[in-house]
């Protein structure tokens, strides 16, 4: 009897241990080790309501790493991978403990700063850029790639939607790219759905 219990206690375990990792694993770029998309949907709709009843700010960076399909054309796609998993490692290492990077797809990763107004994300993220930029990543040896990226920054606004903030930052990453790219943008202020007074 004693030994079916262990057993049990044992197998409990087992799977409790299994069902917790799948979950943290699932919501885990296999690349890069950043949160994927999945999560970045989830979570950033628990931001929002967050900065919804808080009334705090919450800005996003959308990152596009410049010129990345050189990398894969040059050097060839385990260079390419490399880099994109060196980045991600250096954006962790260069954020806060409550920031959170996305895989946001290919080469685009995608950063929530929770209580940050933009004005200050942008310097943020300037800052990742100079580290970036400022040591090579090595992608075979002797070669060492001088990698950057552009950069579009917006509110997660308490009110619009997720998607519409993504699409702010997007169009602020955009306007970096065409500005000569390896830089950081705010997204133009809203103009605003409602008018002064509330009307339409
Ligand atoms: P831009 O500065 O305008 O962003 O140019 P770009 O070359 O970075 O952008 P483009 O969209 O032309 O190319 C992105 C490339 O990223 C193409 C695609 O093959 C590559 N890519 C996407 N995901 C991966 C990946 O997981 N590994 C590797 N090695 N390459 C990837
Ligand atoms: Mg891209
Ligand atoms: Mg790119």
């Amino acid at each position: 009897d004693r030994f079916m219990e262990l057993s049990a206690r044992f197998l409990g375990q087992a799977r409790r241990l299994e069902r917790a990792f799948a979950t943290a694993s699932s919501d885990l770029d296999p690349l890069t080790g950043v949160h994927n998309r999945q999560a970045m949907l989830r979570d950033l709709q628990r931001e929002q309501a967050r900065a919804q009843r808080s009334g705090r700010p919450c800005a996003l960076a959308l990152l596009d790493l410049d010129h990345f399909k050189r990398v894969n054309d040059t050097h060839g796609h385990a260079a390419g991978d490399t880099v994109l998993s060196a980045a991600a490692d250096r954006f962790i290492a260069g954020l806060r403990a409550y920031d959170t990077v996305y895989r946001h797809g290919g080469e685009e990763f995608l950063v929530c700063l929770p209580d940050t107004p933009v004005a200050l994300a942008v310097g943020v993220i300037e800052r990742l850029l100079d580290r970036l930029r400022g040591t090579p990543i090595v992608v075979a040896p002797g070669v060492a790639l001088r990698v950057t990226f552009s950069a579009g920054v917006a509110p997660l606004a308490a009110d619009g939607g997720v998607e519409d903030a993504i699409e702010r930052a997007d169009a602020a990453l955009y306007e970096a790219k065409r500005a000569g790219r390896e830089r950081v943008l705010a997204a133009a202020p809203g103009l605003d759905k409602k008018g002064p007074d509330g009307a339409p």
